[in-house]
Parts: C-alpha cells; structure tokens; sequence
C-alpha cells in the first residue's frame, strides 16, 4: 500500500513538473562573460559548484529560505538584480522561493540530467545555475515555483 502512494506521489511530481516553463519577455540584458579561472577566483567553492557547475545546495531552512526582509536578491556571480522580495513565498521545500522573476533576467532551459525532465533557470546575463522552476507554486499568483539555491543569489535591502 505504501508503494503504491508513493509512485502515485512520484508520478504527480513528474507530470507537474515537466512543462513548468514561463514566457520570457525580451528584454536585452548585457552579458557578462567570464573565464572559469576568473569565476574560481571571485566565487566560494559552494558558488562556483552551485552556479558554474550546476550544483545543488542541501535544502536547509537557513540561507535565504526563511529570509523576509524588503529588497531585491542579485545574482551572486555578476550582480544581476533577478528576483524582488515582493514575490517570495513560504514553500516549505528547503530552497528559497519565488513566484516570479524580474522580467527578462532568467532564462529557461530544459534539463533532462538525474532522470528528470526539468526546466533550469539561468541568469540571464552570466548564465550562471540558479535552480529550476516548478508548476506548484501559489495559485493565487502565477502558479510557478522559482526554486533558487541560495548560493546563487545575494540579498540586497531596500533603503
Ligand atoms: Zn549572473
């Protein structure tokens, strides 16, 4: 019985998951190119696995997850502004959340890597990883869930 709900659950999971893809507007945002030495240099080892290597954090309640203040968050590698507090939510799914994205700063890419079909986020302008996005986010707004690693991104308060 208890596998049967399981694969039930896995089997939503997958099925919301696979086409969660936004429109994105164009928007022309410069580029930011950089060697992986340079990135190795100004980045930590965690941003560098997170953000050049497409790594994960480990879902965690800290970082950015349960941060609420009133600001912007940048990309943690070229400054790009991504994602206002404004549209944070509480997703209780160990990653930073948005409902939406500053328009024209995230870009969307199918990911078949880990035996999943995803749609990763980038940052526009570095093409850094950010994370991926998901259908199951608040109905009531846009419906879609950007969960970011908090490595990728960096808060900036709102004077
Ligand atoms: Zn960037």
């Amino acid at each position: 019985m208890k596998h049967i709900t399981l694969i039930g659950i896995l089997t939503i999971c997958i099925s919301t998951t696979a086409f969660a893809q936004k429109k994105s507007k164009e928007i022309m945002v410069k580029k930011t190119v950089k060697t992986e030495e340079e990135w190795k240099k100004e980045l930590t080892p965690q941003q560098y696995f997170v953000i050049r290597q497409k790594g994960t954090d480990a879902p965690s309640e800290d970082g950015y997850t349960n941060h609420f203040e009133k600001g912007t968050y940048h990309c943690a590698a070229c400054e790009l502004q991504l994602f206002k507090s404004g549209s944070k939510f509480r997703s209780h799914c160990g990653w930073p959340s948005f409902d939406d994205a500053i328009d024209g700063t995230v870009k969307y890419v199918l990911d078949k890597s880990h035996g999943m079909i995803r749609t990763e986020i980038i940052c526009a302008s570095c093409d850094g990883h950010l994370g991926h996005i998901f259908d199951d986010g608040p109905v009531e707004t846009t419906g879609k869930r950007y969960c970011v690693n908090t490595s990728s991104i960096k808060f900036v308060k709102s004077k």
